[in-house]
């Protein structure tokens, strides 16, 4: 910045719509479904501010109607990616030196364009392409996207008002560069507010990306990648490519100029991506900065002195809004004996109300889950389950391929609290409970915090502080996002910074100025004013 100090607009949350019948957003909302729905789009690579269309294409269906086609993608080959990272490099030259206003003016124009002219297509495609509700649609692909690219640059001015102390002959000032080099996003399907703020924090911190896309959000990241152009990010400075994972990695990790990852998706694949990193550590000009937001096992404790209805609320709406594909999903809860009876009847009730199908019908609660591998995983989970004895389906259990990937939502009760579902991450609509002896509170508080590799979220639910005490302490490394008296879902940018620790991920809570600060490299520069002329000391003196 050379000529003033900026402020930003003031950050505040996007308002979530409400979609009632006859409001204007759910004509429009669902005018724009339609539409998509019934023309198919063919979806470049974009790399250089150019669209590249390869031939290789895949074609893309919505996961609650998989016969029905809604368009084609192009498959980068390896020559795709260099271009991107070549192209990368080139654009860097004049994006790491561009004044940060111009930065921070067009993601604020980008926060704008999903809030107003784009808001109903990015919800429809986000509906189509991932299965979300409406209210999940809105809660993730506009308001959340649109919080992140906010609260984001008002953290960007945080980060660089913070300077060193001066003193009168020498003054401290500290710039923060963007990274040597460029950097990649690979992002999951789940969220498309994530797929949007990977790439985009990172180059509004001064950097340039390519971004992987998942193959099953290419729908919605389209309309993010249409966004960022209108809002002006410049040519190269995010490019998106698409096709073979492992293809891809590689070539971007061979290069020397590699110099970040931002990942969010399942913990085995990150890990891989970690030990790629670590193979080619002697090649890279700088240290890559690894960030990764994973899996997770997520939990809710009831103490006695809960309220049940209260605890089959949280466990309904934690385990079960978006078909459980939510990384902070409730996957398992431990109830007391005494409250059981209580909490199983409102559970099942609940459950037995939903309505299960396609988002364009809006009073459908549940959609399908994402791919024929995910439904086929789940349900061989749930067929084990109905075999093994020391677990039993109380409500749910059902599935079926026919049309849509829809796996009925299920609770599982399990006699071993150490049974597969309550350790393993499904990620789907499916919620294991242990019932535990009242008494055994403490014990069960271990229980929690030694089942699972994972430590994301997690939540417990008392009315007496001394049990929410106890659980806060016996808990404490066990959840990177901790709930007292809530469902352990639906973190707020700005409000609940997110990210878990253990198998979760490295922590760097994205839409917080943390995880911004992994994008830069700090250069600490001190002027003094009046130069010394002479090494000696006075103490050197005769
Ligand atoms: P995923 O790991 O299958 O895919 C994530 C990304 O990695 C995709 O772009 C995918 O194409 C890519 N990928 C897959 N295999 C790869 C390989 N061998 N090399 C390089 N890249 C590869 O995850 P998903 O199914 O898209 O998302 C669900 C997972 O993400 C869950 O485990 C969930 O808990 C996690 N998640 C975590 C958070 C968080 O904040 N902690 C948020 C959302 C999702």
């Amino acid at each position: 910045m050379g000529k003033g100090f900026f402020s930003v607009p003031v950050a505040v949350n996007e308002p979530i719509m409400g979609y009632a019948p006859g409001s204007p957003e759910r004509d429009a909302v669902l005018n724009a479904y339609n539409e998509m729905f019934n023309s198919k789009i063919d979806v470049p690579l974009y790399i250089n501010g150019k669209d590249i269309k390869t031939g290789n294409t895949r074609t893309m269906s919505p996961p609650h109607d998989h016969q029905h086609v809604v368009g084609t993608y192009h498959l980068a080959e390896k020559s795709h990616i260099d271009d991107a990272i070549s192209t990368a490099l080139e654009a860097r030259k004049a994006w790491s030196q561009i004044p940060w206003e111009q930065r921070a003016g067009i993601f604020l124009k980008a926060a704008e364009l999903i809030a107003g002219p784009y808001r109903a297509k990015i919800n429809a495609a986000t509906m189509m392409a991932q299965s979300k509700t409406v209210h999940q649609a809105e809660i993730d692909a506009a308001c959340e996207l649109i919080d992140f690219l906010r609260f984001n640059v008002q953290y960007m001015t945080d980060i660089y008002h913070d300077q060193p102390e001066s003193t009168s002959d020498a003054w401290n000032r500290i710039e923060y560069r963007p990274l040597e080099g460029f950097v990649y996003a690979v992002t999951p399907f789940n969220f498309t507010a994530i797929a949007g703020n990977l790439p985009a924090c990172m180059a509004m911190m001064g950097n340039v990306v390519v971004w992987k896309p998942s193959d099953s959000q290419v729908f919605s990241a389209k309309i993010i990648m249409d966004v960022f152009k209108e809002a002006g990010v410049p040519a190269g400075v995010i490019n998106v490519v698409f096709g073979d994972p492992v293809m891809i990695t590689d070539t971007v990790m061979a290069s020397p100029d590699f110099s970040g990852l931002h990942f969010t998706g399942s913990t085995f694949i990150f890990k891989e991506l970690w030990k790629k990193i670590g193979n080619n550590i002697h090649n890279y000009k700088t240290y890559p900065r690894i960030v990764g937001e994973t899996g997770g096992k997520d939990f809710i404790v009831a103490h006695k002195s809960a309220n049940a209805k209260q605890v089959a609320t949280a466990i309904v709406r934690g385990a079960f809004e978006f078909q459980g594909q939510k990384c902070s999903a409730a996957s398992r809860a431990y109830v007391p004996q005494s409250m059981w009876e209580d909490v199983k009847k409102y559970v099942i009730e609940d459950v037995n109300s939903f309505k299960i199908g396609s988002p364009a019908d809006l009073s459908n609660f549940i959609t399908a889950v994402i791919h024929e591998g995910s439904f086929d995983k789940l349900a061989k989970y749930l067929d084990q389950a109905k075999a093994d004895s020391d677990a039993e389906i109380i409500v749910g259990g059902g599935y079926d391929k026919s049309k849509g990937y829809f796996i009925e939502p299920t609770v599982i009760v399990a006699k071993d609290p150490k049974y597969t579902t309550m350790c393993t991450e499904l990620f789907g609509p499916v919620m294991t409970i242990y019932v535990y002896e009242d008494e055994a509170y403490a014990a069960t508080l271990k229980l929690v915090d030694e089942t699972s590799e994972y430590a994301l979220t997690g939540a417990i639910l008392a009315t007496d502080r001394y049990a929410v005490e106890e659980a806060s302490k016996a808990l404490q490394n066990c959840a990177g996002n901790f709930y007292v008296n809530d469902k352990p879902t639906g973190a707020v940018v700005g409000q609940q910074p997110f990210g878990g620790a253990r198998a979760s991920g490295t922590n760097d809570k994205a839409g917080s100025a943390l995880n911004l600060l992994r994008w830069v490299s700090p250069r600490m520069i001190k002027e003094t004013f009046v130069t010394p002329v002479d090494y000696r000391y006075p103490f050197l003196g005769e």
